[in-house]
């Protein structure tokens, strides 16, 4: 079963580019099943019909012509209730619809099952018998399996060919990397970071006066601050140097240069273009006198168009009105950018540059907000303003799309809401398994941007905190107070909830722009706790921030990353008493000794388990490095990423030593590595005995809506057999099928994240 199953993965992973290979796969299938026939159909998105796609059995003149609506026929029946149908003889059913000359006549025996995508259904997959037979269960699990392996490449091809059909009305799509998953539909906002004179976008203004008014303001602050300049310098800079500021001041009230910017603005253009426009021109004009004095002055020209520029846009950021469902849009998405943008206005975020492990690209993920990056060929600045449609799953930008594609994306939007509610009404209920195992899920945060009083209602805890990203989007290292108000915050926004704080794990591809690490080999370098044992005083500033944090609320867990030696552990934990005595001294209420844990990442650790657990009050298993290390596969390497299985048997062994090891000594363990977010990867780790869940928190509602439906023998069940298969794709594979004969498959589409 294995080997065909694999077959066909590879055969549909190839019809995404060639879609003829699904007539292959629907003969591997009837001979699978031993059927008549075997039919593939597709949602089409703009008529709303089923469209035959692929078919051994049926006339082959059906395919791409037969199309069935959306609510007929027991087609549609699979669709409208997204389950599965199995029938001895279809034509009893009280849906079954006559399709008369495509050789289903003497049909009877029906075998239909839904292709979900993302929880919507994107095609049905029919296996057909002449006279009555009755399909068994072992035909619908493969078919159910066969269905989870196609949703992917259905979707996409459904996806593709509603785009090709509205090419031509489509104002521009393009292409980037998905960075976080999601759908935007909302308006662009522009970002400049470089405020230059030659970037700003054409725009039209609502209230030229206002504009006029801006402009006129701008004008004279800039022109004070010349002669305030001018009047600093009058005794160290040359009178013929000085007579530019007077120049200066003179063009900037130059009668037909108003002239000029009031004829832009009064045709309804905003004023840093009226600017751009009229300063632009000038230049051009006295650059072109070709004499040596005037095309200087061009220079300058352009040089006080500038400062203009800056001056307004600076003023009109200070004012800038978010609308509803801003898509902010830059060449460089910055931290402060996101953080300038009121959460409740953001919907999605476009960008030239930057890659999912970018700083951006975290904070995206951490905030939930889709985002796609690195987009080629990005006129940034023609996108103000406009409509757009943002595909997180698949990197699709659409600015102002075609009336069907809207309506599709409305309609998937509406869905992602509604499972949002779902699972937020689950959220009230504490996580647990159908059969009640409770498994606290907690949340992994980047910074204190995204620790909110929503997530404190959604989460059992932070299980991870990184504290090097607030780190890495700072100029220097932060200061003990600036340290002390960012963990405070967390921890008050978590309401006496645990929050496990990681001390700085730099090094490795997490680079401090002030603290260069130069390593020949990164990842086996100096990093995370070395890089903290070196530097005491570092790790000491921070200790001292979390333990004055922590004053009054009781709920600080340290976490110390990158352990390989036990004694790295007892000195830094020496050093942490150490930090707690000396504030004890200087303020009784600071309160008692945090729990103090380690992240279990350096295979060592997993087999001196015991004698770490019996130091440490809990451990974490970060499974990112932890694949990483025993794998031998740099996780962030593309070419070798193919390798990079977090479900791999070894790393599920290795869970399983650290977790029996650690319990031995009755320290408790959880998992911090997106691993836990995987909804394959948190049902394994459930089975093999975890006591809890970190993730980043667009996973939770999945992994919980997971929980739910799963028992805790049946995921444990599911781990011993996972942890004697040959390789991660074999697991993969193999809970796919489980997943389908659980009704559990829905869930492993559109995965957030593989690792
Ligand atoms: C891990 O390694 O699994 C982990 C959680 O830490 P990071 O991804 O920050 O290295
Ligand atoms: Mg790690």
């Amino acid at each position: 079963m294995n080997l065909r199953l694999r077959q066909w993965q590879r055969l549909i992973a190839e019809a995404r580019s060639e879609p003829g290979l699904l007539q292959d796969l629907m003969i591997q299938v009837s001979q699978a099943l031993k059927a008549d026939s075997c039919s593939l159909f597709m949602v089409h998105h703009a008529s709303e019909q089923f469209v035959l796609m692929a078919s051994n059995g049926l006339a082959p003149e059906a395919i791409g012509t037969l199309k069935v609506p959306r609510d007929k026929g027991l087609i549609g029946t699979i669709g409208q209730r997204q389950e599965q149908l199995r029938l001895k003889d279809a034509r009893r059913h009280p849906a079954f619809l006559e399709v008369p000359g495509i050789g289903e006549e003497d049909c009877r025996a029906y075998l239909g099952v839904p292709v979900l995508h993302q929880g919507r259904v994107v095609g049905v997959l029919v296996a057909q018998q002449f006279g009555r037979r009755q399909f068994s269960s072992a035909d619908e699990a493969l078919m159910l399996t066969l269905s989870a392996q196609l949703a992917e490449s259905l979707s996409t091809l459904a996806m593709e060919r509603l785009l090709d059909e509205h090419t031509e009305r489509l104002g521009q799509r393009l292409r980037g990397q998905p960075v976080s998953p999601g759908i935007a539909i909302g308006k662009t906002v522009f970002w400049s970071s470089d405020i230059s004179l030659t970037s700003v976008p054409d725009k039209q203004a609502d209230d030229p006066q206002a504009e006029l008014d801006r402009l006129r303001a701008a004008t004279r602050s800039l022109k004070e601050e010349l002669e305030t300049a001018a009047d600093a310098l009058r005794t160290t800079l040359p009178e013929t140097e000085l007579l530019l500021f007077t120049a200066f001041g003179q063009i900037l009230t130059d009668a037909k240069l108003w002239e000029e910017l009031q004829a832009h603005v009064a045709r309804g253009l905003w004023a840093p273009a009226a600017v751009r426009k009229t300063f632009t021109m000038y230049a051009t004009r006295l650059a072109d006198a070709e004499q040596g004095y005037l095309a200087e002055r061009s220079e300058d020209l352009l040089d006080l168009g500038q400062r203009l520029v800056r001056k307004l846009l600076v003023e009109k950021r200070k004012e800038q009105r978010w609308p509803k469902g801003t898509v902010l849009v830059a060449e460089s998405i910055s931290a402060t950018m996101l953080a300038a943008v009121p959460r409740d206005r953001l919907v999605g975020l476009v960008s030239m540059r930057g890659s999912p492990t970018s700083h951006a690209g975290i904070l995206a993920r951490a905030l939930g907000v889709p985002a796609i990056f690195g987009i080629d060929g990005l006129e940034t600045q023609a996108l103000d303003g406009r409509e757009i449609i943002i595909d997180g799953y698949r990197g699709d930008v659409l600015v102002e799309p075609a009336a069907a594609v809207h309506a599709h994306y409305k309609d998937r939007l509406r869905e992602e809401e509604a499972r949002l509610r779902r699972w937020r009404s689950l959220s009230k209920q504490p996580a647990a398994t159908r059969d009640g195992h409770r498994v606290p899920l907690m949340v992994n945060v980047g910074s204190s941007l995204d620790a909110s009083d929503e997530l404190d209602a959604r989460a059992d805890g932070v299980g991870l905190f990184r504290t090097e990203v607030p780190f890495m989007l700072s100029e220097r290292f932060l200061s003990e107070e600036e340290q002390t108000g960012l963990y405070r915050k967390v921890l008050k926004a978590m309401k006496g909830k645990p929050v496990m704080i990681r001390t700085l794990d730099i090094g490795g591809d997490k680079q401090l722009p002030y603290f260069p690490i130069e390593d020949p080999n990164p990842f086996l370098g100096w990093r995370g706790i070395r890089v903290s044992l070196d530097h005491p005083e570092l790790f000491l500033v921070q200790i001292r921030a979390m333990l004055k944090a922590n004053r009054g609320l009781a709920n600080l867990h340290i976490v110390l990353p990158m352990v390989s030696q036990t004694d790295e552990f007892l000195e830094c934990r020496d050093l942490i008493r150490q930090a707690h005595q000396e504030l004890l001294a200087e303020d009784r209420k600071i309160g008692d000794l945090p729990p103090v844990g380690l992240v279990v990442e350096v295979p060592s650790s997993i087999f001196q388990i015991r004698t770490l657990a019996r130091h440490a009050d809990f451990v974490s298993i970060g499974t990112n490095d932890l694949t990483q290390y025993l794998l031998a596969v740099d996780r962030g390497n593309e070419r070798v990423a193919q390798g990079f299985d977090a479900l791999h048997p070894a790393v599920l062994n290795a869970v399983r030593e650290v977790v029996r090891g650690a319990h031995r000594e009755q320290c408790p363990v959880h998992v911090c590595g997106e691993m836990a977010g995987d909804v394959m990867g948190a049902a394994l780790l459930v089975g093999l005995g975890v006591d809890g869940l970190s993730m980043s928190h667009p996973s939770l509602g999945r992994v919980r809506e997971l929980l739910a439906g799963l028992t805790l023998s049946q995921a444990q069940a599911w781990a011993r057999s996972a942890r004697g298969l040959d390789s991660g794709a074999e697991v993969r594979l193999w809970l796919t099928r489980e997943f389908a004969k659980y009704r559990l498959g829905y869930l492993l589409s559109g995965v957030e994240a593989r690792r």
